[in-house]
């Protein structure tokens, strides 16, 4: 299985009742909420990479970062997205 954040291949990835656990050699240990997990994978590297930086800030030391939100992309972004995914 690939790391949902880095494409590397994760050395454990397990479903759980919360989420998805992921341990990453580059990523390390993290955990990924179920209702995010789509979203995740739809954003691009940095917006994922980002995700994960803000959910090791928002963690207490000693515990495994958990994305359980994401930033949503500026409005135009999706406006744009959306646009050209209709052409
Ligand atoms: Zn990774």
């Amino acid at each position: 299985m690939q790391c949902p954040i880095c494409g590397a291949p994760a050395k454990h990835l397990s479903e759980s009742l919360d989420g998805v656990d992921v341990t990453c050699p580059r990523c390390g240990e993290y955990q990924v909420s179920e209702n995010c997990f789509n979203g995740l994978l739809r954003l691009d590297l940095d917006g994922r990479t980002q995700a994960l930086r803000a959910a090791r800030a928002a963690a207490p030391p000693g515990t495994r970062p958990t994305i359980s939100s994401l930033a949503q992309p500026p409005w135009w972004q999706r406006v744009w997205r959306s646009w050209r995914g209709a052409a």
